[in-house]
């Protein structure tokens, strides 16, 4: 091995002598390499690959034509110039040396300016080929380095030539690609004929390549890639096309991106909420169909392309800069509500969701008029409570004063009368006066205490007795019950004593009106009641439609009325709500089922024993 960067002359000669007088004549502007046998020179080719060999034909071991096609059949060493130094200038040998494919002949004795002349020259033809060589495996390299993927085909579409990016790309080996049909082998059945198309066009259009164009590819595990092609034509030295080179690139991962992205878009086009993208100076450069309808626009091209103020007045663009701005960039997100402004200048209010993207931001808008709408409206009602609230204590204070009053004259001039009065008969009647003013009185205090109740500790309870209570109730039901012909079979006969509110016979006079309201004529209201240990339960059946089974609980609730009964019978479907109420401040129950005895129904209600 040589330091220099002279060439390096193999000198072949089985006469040392002749090798010295060559390594004269050269040293200077070469290293000279000697050898003295063929076997010795082969051996030096293969292992320094020498940029020329000069050889002797006459050697004992090996001749020089055998040393020469030695290294003319070899693929690493083919390429470097030989040439043949001899005696020997017959016809003859000179086929012999062209047959061994030497490269050039000198005649010994060597003349030594024809010597350095054919050295020099093969050296240059020898650099020439190198420089093609490198070249080559430079394209090679890029080739395969590439990435794209490049297919030489030749004119029957088989491939000649793939680079390293196509076998990765199909997954298979060099071996297996090249030889092989690309239309048949490689591309869908589908897309053959497109494919093929481009082929013809870039065979028939010598010169010109083809534009782009997407076509996809089946690999060895049968999956489908889609590549984005440019195909050109091949030509020879004389402009003959003689293939066509595919390059393409594998986009399948960037297809299926821009289909999510796409999708991604459709279902904000689609979405009931408005969406847009700002960018970073809050101009619209997406808007979607809803965020145009919430602003009342026809069309999103309308807004995108301006700034935000298009949507928001200057009041509320300063409240956001000065307020929601430092909390957004500190935290990349803000949601809350806006007052926007909508295409015809009415206002908007809207809750935004924004959210902070690399540059500019994505904001959701959903319209909330209605929910506005809506809160004022219960703002209204809940006003009109409060004011109802205070109807309520003026018509409890109407009742304290305004019915009390009267109710108190009548019930002392009766009293005054029936001192007065001595006649059995017209006694007896204003007897009943009193007792039913009495009861007006009383009812007309639990009444106003009642209206104003708010807990249980406002009323006031007493021991009395049910039983008493309850055929007081009955005896005042007589006229009613004497015009349907109902009988009343009452099934308290004793003392039921319990801690009640003479409210509580508001409760048994609602159980007993309606059995008699919804009974059929002829028929029996039975009143009872059982013992339950701490309790009483009283309990009011009749004969009627019944209840059903849907409507047990609910027809314990405020104005609900049943639609087949509404027609038939007058009440304001406040009779049971009031009488639960009574009852629960009673820490008692209420509830209907049917009638056990058949055909009916059995209110119940429950009050604690004394
Ligand atoms: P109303 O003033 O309408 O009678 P209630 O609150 O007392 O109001 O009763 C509510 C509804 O329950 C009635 O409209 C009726 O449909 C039904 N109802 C009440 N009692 C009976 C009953 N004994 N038999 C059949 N239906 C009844």
């Amino acid at each position: 091995m040589t330091l220099s960067d002279k060439p390096r002359v193999l000198v072949v000669d089985d006469e040392p002598m002749n090798v010295e007088l060559l390594q004269a004549y050269l040293s200077e502007d070469y290293d000279v390499l000697p050898a003295y046998n063929g076997l010795d020179a082969l051996n030096i080719v293969f292992n320094d690959s020498p940029d020329i060999v000069l050889l002797d034909v006459m050697m004992p071991d090996m001749n020089g034509y055998q040393v020469c096609e030695k290294i003319k059949n070899s693929e690493t060493t083919q390429f470097i110039p030989v040439i043949l130094v001899t005696a020997l200038s017959g016809r003859e040998d000179r086929l012999k040396g062209v047959e061994s494919k030497a490269n050039d002949f000198l005649t010994k004795p060597v003349d030594r300016l024809e010597l350095e002349m054919r050295v020099k020259s093969l050296l240059r033809i020898k650099d020439l080929h190198d420089n093609v060589i490198m070249e080559r495996d430079q394209a090679q390299n890029y080739l395969d380095v590439a990435a794209v993927m490049m297919l030489a085909l030749d004119c029957s579409q088989n491939i000649t030539l793939i680079n390293k990016r196509g076998l990765e790309i199909l997954g298979y080996e060099e071996s297996e690609v090249v030889g092989k049909n690309l239309l048949e082998q490689f591309i869908p059945v589908s897309s053959r004929s497109e494919m093929e198309i481009h082929f013809l066009n870039s065979v028939n259009t010598s010169g010109a390549g083809s534009t782009y164009y997407e076509c996809p590819v089946i690999t060895k595990n049968n999956e489908e890639r889609i590549v984005n092609w440019y195909s050109k034509p091949l030509t020879d030295e004389r402009g003959k096309v003689i293939g066509v080179l595919f390059s393409g690139q594998d986009i399948t991962i960037r297809k299926k991106t821009e289909e999510k992205l796409r999708e991604r878009t459709y279902a904000m086009e689609a979405s009931v909420d408005g969406m847009a993208i700002l960018d970073e100076r809050g101009v619209y450069s997406y808007v979607n169909a809803a965020h145009a309808r919430i602003f009342g626009y026809d069309n999103p091209e309308e807004i995108i392309g301006n700034k935000w103020a298009i949507l928001y007045n200057p009041s509320e663009i300063g409240l956001f800069n000065s307020t929601i701005l430092p909390e957004f960039k500190k935290k990349g997100k803000w949601q809350g509500e806006l007052v926007g402004r909508k295409k015809d200048g009415t206002i908007l209010f809207h809750e935004v969701s924004l959210t902070a993207l690399d540059k500019g931001l994505i904001s959701v808008v959903r319209d909330i008029s209605r929910r506005k709408e809506v809160e004022s409206q219960l703002n209204d009602y809940a006003a009109q409570l409060k004011s109802s609230n205070e109807l309520k204590d003026l018509f409890t204070d109407i009742l304290r004063h305004d019915l009390l009053n009267p109710a108190g004259v009548v019930k002392g001039f009766t009293d005054m009368l029936l001192n007065e009065e001595n006649d059995e008969n017209k006694k007896y009647k204003l007897k009943l006066i009193d007792s039913n003013v009495t009861r007006l009185i009383e009812m007309i205090e639990s009444a106003a205490k009642f209206a104003k109740l708010e807990d249980t500790d406002k009323l006031e309870f007493k021991p009395m007795d049910i039983g008493l209570i309850l055929r007081n109730v009955a005896e005042e039901f007589k006229p009613q019950l004497a015009a349907k012909n109902i009988t009343l079979d009452m099934k308290a006969p004793g003392n039921y004593p319990a801690v009640i509110n003479p409210l509580i016979d508001g409760v048994f006079i609602n159980l007993i009106s309606n059995s008699i309201k919804y009974g059929p004529s002829d028929s029996v209201v039975t009143v009872d009641v059982q013992d339950l240990g701490d309790e009483w339960k009283i309990i009011v059946s009749d004969k009627g439609e019944g209840i059903p089974d849907k409507d047990k609980v609910l027809i314990f609730n405020r104005f609900q009325r049943l639609a087949e009964k509404r027609k038939a019978v007058k009440g304001s479907g406040l009779g049971l709500a009031i009488a639960k109420r009574i009852v629960e401040l009673h820490g008692g129950h209420i509830g209907v089922h049917d009638n056990p005895a058949g055909k009916g129904s059995s209110f119940w209600a429950t009050v604690k024993k004394a």
